[in-house]
């Protein structure tokens, strides 16, 4: 006998979509989730940038652990495309992975999303403003659900599973093992059984899914790592971009390498967050949809995605260098004006102080060319001349640029079109799989498998 017909692994986005199918396709079915982190109600970063200015290494990171995963504090930018946001089109097709980020939308929106606007590209006249000057507008439907509202959809997503699914927190699972007619999900001191096993352990449970890969002899292969910097601006200079698409996905191909520039996670009248990964300091974004919690500044990160050939594998390793410069150099976030980047003088007190923009994020001012390689700088400071035409105002000396910000990618998990590694009844989704790097996509690998399992 097995303890679960069904267990998951990890309670983000994936994880969460994963029960949530299971439970209305088959409610007769044992599910368990184990979750490393913390419930919702119980997620709490202590950084508050007064008395805590920086990452205390708390057991769990409640940024990017426990129910809700690391997308639970976010924007809540739901991205409805092919286009970005992973690559779970090719294991499922374009169609099909469509029809699933709208059918999580409508549950979004039934648990408490309703009355949230969806931004569209379609038919914007942007794209050949954008293509004019050589920047290249990607397609996509995004819905903004606000940090506040998606925090609301998590706690009546949670209200209705508890009681359908045993829900164990505080409970990293720490191996997987194929046993008979199943898999053993053992913790530091008990082991559950499971016919199937889900295993949706996101970002944060990277060097976790290396290890378990290993152990189990399940294929996978890495070589990404996306590296630059958080731009913010007074919200007027991107206002007639975010106001007709909320988050515009810019790409731009520089002249001097040829490398690809892009724009990523774009938070109109929004605030610039830190973000710890392992315990190295990095910088992100968000928003809130209710007015009175809005700035007036907009920012956006510009990556540039370095990608890595034998015989170098460690990607993230070299992201995770880079980021340690900036705080080796500025104890965190390093915060410099684009006026005094182009001077090739750093920023200091006195230099912010003078500043027509009010930062929101309390970084120490610096050098970030001491910090990002060449061509990487070079890239950003060509893009934000290209972003110049289109947004004009963007080029301006007190535009702020915070450093470093890294995407990190798992490594990719060689598995089949219903995710499930060369294990039978062995699935790995969401960001842990490598396919998907958002709440959409993650989201929908979790209903995709679900129904696999589900139909048996
Ligand atoms: C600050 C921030 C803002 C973001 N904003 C957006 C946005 O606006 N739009 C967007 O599309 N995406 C955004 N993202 C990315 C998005 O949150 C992720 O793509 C998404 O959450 C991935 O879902 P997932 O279920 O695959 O993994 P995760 O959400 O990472 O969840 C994985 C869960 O597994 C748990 N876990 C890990 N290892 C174990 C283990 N061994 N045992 C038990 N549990 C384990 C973790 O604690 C975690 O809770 C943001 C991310 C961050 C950090």
């Amino acid at each position: 006998m097995m303890n679960y017909d069904v267990i998951i692994i990890g309670a983000g986005p994936g994880g969460i979509f994963s029960a949530f199918e299971l439970m209305r396709m088959k409610p007769e079915l044992k599910v368990a989730v184990f979750e490393a982190g913390h419930a919702l109600d119980k997620r709490h970063c202590p950084i508050d940038g007064e008395k805590i200015k920086t990452c205390i290494g708390c057991r769990s990171c409640s940024i990017m652990s426990g129910f809700g995963g690391a997308g639970a504090f976010s924007d809540g930018k739901y991205n409805i495309t092919n286009d970005f946001g992973g690559t779970l089109y090719e294991y499922i097709g374009k169609t099909k992975a469509l029809e699933l980020m709208h059918y999580v939308d409508e549950i979004n929106m039934r648990y408490g999303g309703k009355g949230t606007r969806l931004y569209s590209t379609a038919g914007t006249k942007f794209k050949k403003l954008c293509i004019q000057h050589n920047l290249h507008l990607l397609n996509a439907s995004v819905r903004h659900l606000g940090t506040d509202v998606n925090y609301v959809v998590l706690e009546n997503l949670y209200a209705d599973l508890r009681n359908k699914v045993d829900f164990f927190f505080d409970t990293p699972v720490e191996h997987v093992t194929a046993i008979e007619g199943g898999y053993g999900v053992h913790l530091k001191d008990k082991t559950y059984t499971c016919k199937d096993c889900v295993i949706s352990v996101g970002r944060i449970g990277s060097k976790w899914m290396e290890r378990v890969c290993n152990e189990l002899q399940i294929p996978t292969k890495s070589n990404r790592v996306d590296i630059g910097v958080r731009v913010e601006l007074p919200a007027e200079v991107f206002s007639h971009l975010t106001d007709e698409l909320y988050e515009s996905k810019i790409v731009y191909r520089t002249e001097k390498y040829g490398d690809l520039v892009r724009t990523f996670c774009m938070n109109p009248k929004g605030a610039v967050v830190n973000e710890n990964t392992n315990g190295i300091i990095t910088v992100n974004g968000h928003s809130y949809e209710d007015p009175a919690r809005q700035t007036e500044n907009t920012n956006f990160a510009l990556l540039v995605a370095k990608h890595f050939s034998e015989p170098f594998k460690d990607s993230n390793g070299y992201g995770e260098s880079i980021a340690r410069l900036s705080n080796m150099l500025g104890g965190g976030v390093i915060v410099q004006r684009f006026g005094d980047l182009i001077r090739g003088r750093r920023s200091n007190n006195d230099r912010m102080k003078d500043s027509f923009l009010t930062p929101t994020l309390n970084a120490t001012p610096g050098d970030l060319s001491l910090v990002l390689p060449k061509r990487i700088l070079d890239g950003i400071i060509e893009m934000i001349y290209a972003l110049d035409k289109v947004a004009p105002g963007t080029a301006n000396d007190d535009t702020l640029l915070y450093g470093v910000e890294v995407k990190f990618y798992n490594m990719e998990v060689a598995v089949s079109d219903k995710l499930e590694s060369r294990y039978k009844g062995l699935y790995i989704i969401g960001d842990g799989s490598g396919i998907t790097h958002s709440l959409s996509h993650a989201s929908a690998s979790g209903v995709h498998v679900a129904r696999a399992i589900a139909e048996g």
